[in-house]
């Protein structure tokens, strides 16, 4: 897609240090790194988000994403490993082309990626479970 920046990344008009590829997905460094390692996985095809992408070329990204996750650990020696994926600018998309961030942890890396700490009300719970419900 014309202006996307990983689209060029994947026809080489940029360059990037690309550490896999396949028949359908491409794995590099993120440039602008979380934790040392940190890479991104993602479809050589364009599509925006993970509402946008075809389910078998998800299943074939997943593939890759496993192999490349499984060498960012070994070779970063780490502890455990975050798979990132944001949707839209309100999730925190910067880049409109579908990519999932494996990112190295170390126990005490300091890093923040927190969810609530507040447990929920019940009732609470039982009303977005009807609501999700009623949309798959
Ligand atoms: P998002 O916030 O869209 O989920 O993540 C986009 C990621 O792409 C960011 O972590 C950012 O550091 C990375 N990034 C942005 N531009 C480039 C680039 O030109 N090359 C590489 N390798 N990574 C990039
Ligand atoms: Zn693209």
């Amino acid at each position: 897609m014309d202006g996307c920046i990983f689209c060029k990344i994947v026809s080489n008009e940029i360059t990037a240090k690309k550490i896999f590829e396949d028949e359908n997905s491409i794995a590099f460094l993120d440039l602008y790194p979380a934790a040392k390692g940190h890479t991104l996985v993602i479809p050589k095809n364009h599509y925006a988000t993970l509402l946008d992408i075809p389910e078998m070329e998800l299943k074939e990204v997943s593939q890759a994403i496993q192999k490349v996750a499984a060498a960012v650990v070994k070779a970063t020696n780490a502890e455990g490993f975050n798979l990132v994926q944001n949707n839209r600018e309100a999730a925190g998309q910067v880049v409109h082309h579908i990519h999932f961030h494996i990112v190295p942890r170390h126990k005490d890396d300091g890093l923040k990626l927190a969810f609530g700490s507040k447990e929920a009300e019940p009732s609470e719970l039982a009303h977005w479970e009807t609501q999700i419900k009623k949309h798959i």
